[in-house]
């Protein structure tokens, strides 16, 4: 990154950026706003494609504020666009991410699964610089993105992991809002699968999000009001889930009093949904407990809380759960009346395509990996681990590829010299760092268009495309000086390394006798290099230009 003014408009924006993330994930729609009208001429400004991508992505949950869908396609449509030419890693994964929010939002299911699987993918990617925010941030509004997906065994995934990154952040913000996450989607989970009868595991889900929820609270950090709220019913709920129902009624009708007073619309529906939850819980195990006309009236309240605020995922499962809960009361006619509207709203090709999700995530997420090895595996059949120089079996390839007589073609053997020597008097270690130091060398004098390779222990080739045997040998006279000009000093050895050289030509108009041979002419003239004294350059037709100086040099 350039110093100066660029960067500091690149601190300023990030800045802003966690602003109108803060905003977006608490979802305070006047901060989002105010910050929004405040970033954009400075976002518009930018040239990096990042924030671009950035600009409309922020454009296009700004669009579902203000209720504008058109706005929001159309910049929905410009965030990908600007991500195709993002750098993959943790800042794009959360772009990435924050998009998917934003469809799922929008209701756009598919869309916003194709971008979570996307994003996770980058988040998988190993990255050097190790936990970030952006990766941090990229968890938490994936496993948000996915439990709107109903998706809530990967939202959990996707929280845990969050929460990892997390813990090795310096912020108690960022470890506190984890926590707080991991604890809620815990409990999400625990009652979906306790629904779906698999009760032990609702309890372990239960009794960890019990555990998140704790080491939040022990985190010592102070939290807006209404993220303390928010934790405190979803604590209230895992230890329902738990079985702890006396345990949890106290602190939860208190925290539902506090939220009636202050809190916003969707807390209100939340807390509503939870204490309904708990109430019915309570009426199945005390029978005739008084529970149940109060939990029915707040699960209506709740529905209206998030029919109004659009979280029609909350809206659908308060349905389903007053279909329930009013067919065990014996109200079969106001059951049959909640589930209608929560078979309305979903349909079965929702539930479907749901299950091909859940299977796309993770085969993709394979797949991805499958690719990757197999790229790590590509690299190492072809390159030297020592150099990073193309081994011999990719010069093979390369030289089998060339079409000789067409062009002229020069090849170029280049041998340490008394290399043996560097190994025997100092180290083997010592050795490999000469071997490559020389591989660095050739790389650095080579001219463009030239490939250098590995052939085997101290021997490298150099493939000059093009080159007349002439200028093949100005080249090679310059690679020979480049190692004996360099500075050895450091690796105190006990003579500084020189290399011989031998070329051969294939001009371009011989009849071609194919690469083998023309290697075997190079090797021949590397052979009568190094009986020449070393440290120099030959080839069928003549020597390096600076022999004589080269002499003074060889042993
Ligand atoms: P000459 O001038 O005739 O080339 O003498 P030389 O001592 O260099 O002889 P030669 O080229 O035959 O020696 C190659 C040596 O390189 C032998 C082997 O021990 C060493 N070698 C091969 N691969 C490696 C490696 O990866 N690391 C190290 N440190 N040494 C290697
Ligand atoms: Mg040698």
């Amino acid at each position: 990154m350039t110093p100066g003014p660029d960067r500091t408009r690149d601190d300023d924006l990030d800045e802003a950026l966690w602003r109108l993330l803060a905003a977006s994930d608490r979802d305070d729609p006047t901060a989002f706003t105010t910050e929004h009208d405040r970033a954009e001429a400075a976002l518009a400004a930018s040239p990096d494609p990042h924030w671009t991508a950035w600009r409309h992505a922020l454009a296009a949950r700004r669009g579902l504020v203000d209720g504008d869908r058109e706005a929001t396609a159309e910049a929905v449509a410009g965030a990908r666009e600007a991500l195709g030419r993002c750098r993959p890693g943790p800042r794009t994964a959360l772009t990435l991410a924050y998009l998917a929010h934003v469809e799922v939002t929008a209701d756009h299911f598919d869309a916003a699964m194709l971008l979570a699987i996307d994003a996770s993918l980058l988040t998988e990617l190993p990255t050097a610089d190790g936990p970030s925010r952006e990766l941090h941030q990229a968890h938490l509004w994936l496993s948000l993105t996915l439990a709107a997906l109903d998706l809530e065994e990967l939202a959990v995934a996707q929280a845990l992991q969050g929460n990892r990154v997390a813990a090795r952040l310096p912020g108690l913000a960022e470890q506190w809002r984890l926590l707080q996450l991991c604890a809620q989607q815990h409990a999400e989970l625990a009652q979906t699968l306790a629904r779906r009868g698999s009760a032990e595991r609702a309890h372990e889900l239960a009794a960890a999000a019990i555990e998140s929820a704790e080491a939040a609270r022990e985190l010592g950090w102070e939290p807006e009001p209404s993220e303390q709220d928010l934790l405190d019913v979803v604590q209230a709920w895992a230890m329902s889930c738990h079985g702890d129902l006396d345990d949890a009624l106290g602190p939860m009708r208190r925290a539902h009093r506090r939220i009636h007073r202050d809190g916003g619309m969707w807390l209100r529906g939340y807390a509503d949904l939870v204490l309904a939850r708990l109430l019915t819980r309570l009426a199945q195990v005390e029978a005739g407990g008084g529970h149940d006309q109060e939990a029915t009236d707040l699960m209506v309240d709740a529905a209206g809380a998030f029919a109004a605020t659009g979280d029609r995922r909350r809206y659908r499962q308060c349905l389903l759960e007053l279909g329930q809960s009013t067919a065990a009361m014996g109200r079969p006619a106001e059951a049959l009346h909640w589930l209608e509207a929560y078979r309305t709203d979903t349909g079965r090709a929702h539930a479907r395509g749901r299950e091909l999700w859940a299977e796309m995530f993770i085969r993709r997420s394979r797949l991805r990996e499958a690719e990757r090895q197999a790229a790590v595996l590509r690299r190492h059949a072809m390159e030297d681990s020592l150099t990073g120089l193309g081994n011999r079996r990719s010069a093979e390839r390369r030289l089998g590829s060339m079409r000789l007589g067409e062009e002229p073609v020069s090849l170029a053997v280049v041998d340490i010299d008394r290399f043996k020597e560097v190994n025997d008097d100092t180290s083997h270690s010592h050795g490999d760092e000469v071997l490559r130091r020389v591989a660095g060398l050739l790389i650095e004098h080579s001219r463009t268009g030239d490939e250098v390779y590995r052939w085997a222990g101290d021997e490298f080739l150099v493939v000059l495309p093009t080159a007349t045997e002439q200028q093949a040998l100005a080249a090679m006279e310059r690679l020979r000086a480049a190692v004996a000009d360099a500075d050895w000093g450091d690796l105190h050895l006990p003579e500084s390394v020189t290399v011989s050289i031998g070329v051969a030509t294939a001009p371009a108009t011989a009849e071609p006798d194919g690469w083998r041979s023309l290697f075997d002419t190079a090797d021949l003239y590397l052979f009568s290099a190094k009986r020449g004294g070393r440290n120099r350059v030959r080839a069928p037709g003549g020597e390096g230009a600076s022999e004589s100086s080269a002499n003074g040099a060889a042993p």
